[in-house]
């Protein structure tokens, strides 16, 4: 019997299939699944990183959100009695949950080729399971790994790129041109493992205070601080601080922004602010 060809790739849900032997070894190797991880792939798809994380990880855990792969995958990897499929998006799903159905503890390994869409907002879901993570290892746009990777003064440096680097190590792994993915993306696309902080190097005293200060601060981002966080903290407190009020946010270190946070914390405490 013929066998049905498999759905077409779905814009709307990001699917840029990989199907390049070379670089799904390559994503794999610098994994370096093992068989007792717990290991959790975003977005599936028609298997292609899945079969050789199995390979390794028999017991790997798939969030996918597009319910027409989910036959297809449960058939495909039917000889994996562990492997589990969750049908859902990955935006909303409780990692968390895999830990606490699991004995044994230990922490999430996360991988995907992720839909360039949602990247921003998977990450910073990510970031919320702290340290119940170990690793993740992403194959994004790569204009959102140079965000993740960017220093002060870089054109690339903002939110994105001060936020998982309080939170994690990151590391630009290796390149990937369109030719690599069926049908062929628009854009380059890049390997990054990120990893949360054992300890973390410059712990804010309220991390959601530093949300909001970095959020603020790349509003405006070509504004002078002085201006650009007007409605958050006086000038005076800003040089008190030892930094200067007259540059861009965009030429803050992260230390910057801790201790510019780390203020606005403290004035809150001392003002009864919450
Ligand atoms: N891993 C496959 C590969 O490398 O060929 C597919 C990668 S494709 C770029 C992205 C995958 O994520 C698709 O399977 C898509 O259906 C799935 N996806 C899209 N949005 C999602 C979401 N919000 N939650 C979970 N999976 C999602």
């Amino acid at each position: 019997m013929k066998q049905a060809p498999p759905p077409r790739a779905r814009r709307r849900f990001g699917q840029n299939f990989l199907v390049d032997p070379g670089i799904v070894q390559r994503i794999v190797r610098h994994i370096a699944p093992r068989a007792d991880d717990r290991l959790v792939e975003i977005g599936p798809g028609r298997g292609a990183l899945t079969g050789p994380l199995l390979e390794a990880c028999p017991n790997l855990q798939v969030v996918e959100l597009d319910r027409d792969l989910v036959p297809l995958l449960l058939a495909q990897f039917a000889s994996y009695p562990a492997f589990k499929i969750h049908r859902g998006d990955a935006l909303k799903f409780d990692f968390a949950r895999l830990l606490a159905e699991t004995a044994g503890g230990g922490v999430l390994r996360i991988v995907g080729n992720l839909p360039y869409n949602i990247s921003t907002p998977l990450i910073f879901h990510l970031l919320g399971f702290g340290r119940q993570i170990g690793d993740m290892h992403f194959m994004l746009q790569k204009e959102v790994v140079q965000r993740l990777c960017a220093q002060p003064g870089e054109k690339a440096y903002g939110r994105l790129g001060v936020m998982v680097q309080y939170h994690c190590r990151v590391e630009k792994l290796f390149a990937v041109p369109p030719q690599s993915f069926r049908p062929a993306p628009k854009v380059d696309s890049a390997v990054v493992r990120l990893t949360p902080h054992a300890t973390l190097p410059l712990p804010a005293r309220d991390v959601a205070t530093l949300e909001r200060l970095v959020n603020t601060a790349f509003q405006q981002r070509r504004k002078t601080l002085r201006n650009a966080l007007k409605q958050l903290m006086a000038a005076e407190s800003i040089e008190k601080l030892g930094i200067d009020a007259g540059i861009r946010p965009e030429n803050l270190t992260l230390k910057d922004f801790v201790s510019l946070s780390d203020s606005l914390s403290e004035h809150a405490q001392t003002q009864g602010i919450q």
